[in-house]
């Protein structure tokens, strides 16, 4: 243990990093050298054999992380929802560390459980839920969310499936999402003994909107051979394009068949904040459950997850136990038990960020945020066509994936990615590649997620793209008349 006056050096050191940090990341290159030698050898020689200062281990390791990380809160990182954490989140989280409340038992921590219960019936209520019945759990991520949703809809469907798991079954079940869902389905298809063929990956329309029709005849053609279609999944804001499926028009096949409707709205849940925005989202409050990270727009600091469901009994039946060791304080109180609803046993206080962060923000500072970031987007996909890019995704969110038009000819995956490394590699933007539709295209793919990217920030991207243009696109025209 440390004494007072270590204690109080390091506090003083840690607040000068923190805010030193969050005063300078724009003079930061948003992207590291991956040099992996370079890396071990700033640990090397830390075999823990002679004691470290405090204040001097502090320094070692907020030195190696500007040197070492990709600074996700960058005003210039157009990446994959990876938000500049928000002010009450860091406050929060080092509360948490210190006061370190257990989510396990009730009773244990029941002002923390209780913020977290406010929360979700907030959230609830904003996505349309009735409060009184809204509940739900927070997560590590969207990807527990959304293998609580999978387990949950199994337990829904399959009362013996808790017992006697998937062997009790008298049919396989399936389940759909769109092809340009998240790949954490897959994963949860894993671990929870589906198997990743029990994913039917639905074709998009020319929208990358998971194509009703399509949806439809595939559940007629498994019901016909003798598979149990299990869930729909809806992608509210798709990862690579940032779309959203026809949320309304699938939550109607799921009702007309009888299917658990679930949608990941792990980032696009965002829009549910902004008034303007919130009609995108039309028929989410018909869902049987939802994925949203606050760890992506709501810029909480990883990891925040939610999972909401408008069945209050369903947490319990899917996660609840009765043992012997967990403390009974709460007896006879009508409140519930973190541990009987989450995949989780210990657990950190996952809501306080959130909580903290909207005592301050209100949801109108939230609203502003993020208006302001789509029409950061907005700005972005207009200039890049006014520089000859051609952007091939439509979605009012602020993710713009875009090809070249000047060089329709080579636009190739080899010239997209070239031109993507050569952005990254200059240290003054982070953007990245995906692959978008049915046919995976390759396109290049930048999303405005820092609430810190202004007008100068998106402008400063297009002009790094347009020099990295000309530098590959005269490459690719030198290597092409060599081959000729
Ligand atoms: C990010 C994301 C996930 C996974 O969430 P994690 O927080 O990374 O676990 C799932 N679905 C969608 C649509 C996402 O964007």
């Amino acid at each position: 243990m440390l004494n007072e006056q270590t204690r109080e050096e390091l506090w003083r050191r840690l607040i000068e990093v923190v805010e030193n940090y969050l005063t300078k990341i724009d003079t930061a290159r948003v992207a590291p050298e991956l040099d992996v030698e370079k890396i071990r050898g700033v640990l090397a020689g830390r075999d823990f054999a002679e004691p470290l200062g405090a204040v001097e281990s502090l320094d070692f390791v907020a030195d190696a992380m500007w040197r070492f990380q990709v600074h996700t809160g960058h005003p210039r990182y157009f990446g994959l929802f990876c938000p500049a954490s928000t002010t009450m989140g860091i406050a929060a989280d080092t509360l948490v560390a210190a006061f370190n409340p257990q989510l396990a038992a009730w009773s244990h921590s029941p002002f923390a459980a209780e913020v977290e219960r406010h929360v979700i019936r907030s959230f609830g209520q904003k996505f349309g839920y009735d409060p009184a019945l809204a509940d739900g759990v927070f997560t590590s991520g969207g990807s527990e969310a959304n293998h609580t949703a999978l387990l949950a809809a199994m337990t829904n469907e399959f009362p013996e499936f808790n017992e006697h798991g998937m062997r009790a079954l008298t049919a396989q079940p399936v389940f759909y999402v769109s092809s340009q869902g998240h790949h954490s389905f897959l994963k949860a298809a894993r671990a929870s003994g589906l198997g990743t063929a029990a994913v039917r990956e639905i074709p998009v329309d020319d929208e990358l909107r998971m194509n009703a029709g399509a949806l439809t005849e595939r559940i007629e053609r498994d019901r016909a051979e003798g598979f149990k279609p299990l869930m729909i999944v809806a992608t509210a804001g798709t990862t690579s394009s940032g779309v959203i499926d026809p949320i309304d028009e699938l939550a109607e096949v799921a009702a007309r068949e009888g299917i658990w409707f679930h949608v990941d709205a792990a980032w696009g849940g965002g829009a549910a904040f902004a008034p303007e925005l919130r009609a995108t989202l039309g028929g989410i409050e018909k869902a049987d459950s939802i994925t949203f990270d606050a760890h992506k727009w709501l810029s909480a600091p990883m990891g925040a997850g939610l999972f909401l469901t408008r069945h209050p009994e369903i947490l319990k039946r899917t996660f609840g136990m009765a043992t012997s060791y967990m403390p009974r304080d709460a007896a006879g109180l009508e409140v519930v038990d973190p541990f009987t609803h989450s995949i989780q046993w210990s657990r950190r206080f996952i809501g306080l960020k959130v909580f903290m962060s909207l005592l301050v923000a209100g949801w109108d500072g939230y609203a502003e945020a993020i208006r302001h970031q789509t029409a950061m987007g907005d700005r972005l996909r207009r200039r890049l066509q006014d520089s000859g890019w051609e952007v091939v995704n439509r979605t009012p969110l602020p993710v713009v994936c875009f090809v070249d038009r000047a060089l329709w000819e080579g636009a190739t995956a080899e010239y997209l990615e070239a031109v993507c490394k050569s952005v990254v590699a200059s240290g003054e933007a982070w953007l990245s590649i995906a692959r978008v539709g049915d046919d995976n295209k390759p396109v290049l793919r930048a999303g405005v997620t820092s609430y810190r990217t202004n007008v100068a920030d998106v402008d400063a991207l297009v002009e790094s793209l347009n020099r990295a243009r000309i530098r590959e696109g005269g490459r690719s025209a030198r290597n092409s008349s060599g081959a000729a």
